[in-house]
């Protein structure tokens, strides 16, 4: 065996949405791409059950399925899908310049482009109930699944924006909304705070916390407490929203390229480009404000597009 890395056009790092659809659009562009894995193949929407919000399900789908699917239909024009995990990058500079990918510890990949498409994960509580919960009442996209929740009462944790625009979102669907919210406010804006105080169905408890939530096989409720006075309750509910960020999955490239404090990844507006040549950024590593499979999916398209005009210009 030779000494020498691998070299490669095109390199994928993530299997979600986003990574798919990015090897799809390269691998017919003759890109020969070649998609790293990471550990959770397939993304968030493998911690999710029923997708019924993108297009082309009409009857909806497991969201495992659809990764699955999204997998084979990347497969078919020949991207080459490696179930492995990145270590370390070291990522040119230089136009055309080599971008060297390390894999598994020990392997390393140079690549002329890279399209970094490693998503985000959300943050959760970390309770043994909310975990058992998962997928059968406790959800962390009410946008995702408060569909679902129709006609049922809810729970929402969390005081930032997101907390409050999901908290918008499940009133119109349901008959009451309470809001769990740690401190005695809010760090949501002013206006968003507003939305949500005005709507009459969504009730606001704030200094308060989840002790568990509740329900054997599918959420029933939630035991809250006060964090001041210590008392406890009963919620009833059949959905459990857990709005409280998310953290996007970029810290292998942090000190090497433009982040934001919270380390979503800056593209340029309108397009993938990083302030790195040949680097491409695509998904919820870049995006905090959709986060969903299918804009994913439209931005992994546009990381491929764009790395094929660079490659055309730039590669050796
Ligand atoms: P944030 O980090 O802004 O807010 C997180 C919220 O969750 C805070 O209220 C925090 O409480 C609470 N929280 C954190 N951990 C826990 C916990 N363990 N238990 C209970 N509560 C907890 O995240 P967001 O996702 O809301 O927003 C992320 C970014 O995206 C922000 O910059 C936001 O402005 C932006 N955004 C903008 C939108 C818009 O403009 N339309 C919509 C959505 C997001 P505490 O305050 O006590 O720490």
């Amino acid at each position: 065996m030779s000494d020498s890395p691998e070299r490669i056009k095109c390199l994928i790092i993530g299997s979600g949405p986003a990574g798919y659809t990015a090897a799809i659009y390269a691998a017919r562009a003759d890109l020969k791409p070649v998609l790293i894995t990471g550990m959770e193949m397939g993304g968030q929407l493998t911690t999710t059950t029923e997708v019924e919000n993108y297009p082309g399900y009409p009857e909806g789908i497991q969201g495992p399925e659809m990764m699955e699917e999204f997998k084979k239909q990347a497969e078919r024009f020949g991207t080459d899908i490696r179930i492995a995990y990145v270590s370390k990058t070291e990522l040119s500079t230089e136009k055309g310049g080599w971008h060297k990918i390390t894999v598994n510890d020990n392997e390393i990949i140079e690549a002329q482009a890279v399209i970094i498409a490693t998503g985000a994960s959300a943050k959760y509580l970390g309770l043994d109930s909310e975990k058992r919960l998962m997928g059968h009442g406790v959800s962390a996209c009410a946008v995702c699944d408060g569909f679902f929740f129709k006609g049922q009462e809810t729970i929402i944790v969390g005081g930032g924006d997101s907390a409050c625009e999901e908290a918008s979102y499940l009133s119109k669907l349901c008959p009451k909304v309470t809001m769990l919210v740690r401190g005695d406010e809010m760090r949501a804006s002013k206006i968003m705070q507003e939305r949500v105080e005005k709507k009459e169905n969504i009730e606001i408890l704030y200094n308060t916390e989840t002790v568990e939530v509740l329900g054997e096989g599918t959420v029933t409720g939630a035991r809250v407490r006060n964090r001041k006075t210590g008392e406890e309750m009963d919620i009833p509910a059949q959905g459990f929203f857990v709005a409280i960020g998310h953290k996007p999955n970029t810290d292998i490239f942090k000190g090497q390229i433009d982040m934001d404090k919270v380390g979503y990844i800056k593209a340029v507006p309108g397009t993938s480009k990083t302030n790195l040549p040949g680097v491409f950024a695509t998904g919820d590593a870049q995006d905090k404000h959709y986060r969903q499979a299918v804009t994913a999916a439209g931005s992994g398209c546009m990381g491929a597009l764009d790395a094929e005009k660079y490659l055309a210009e730039h590669a050796e």
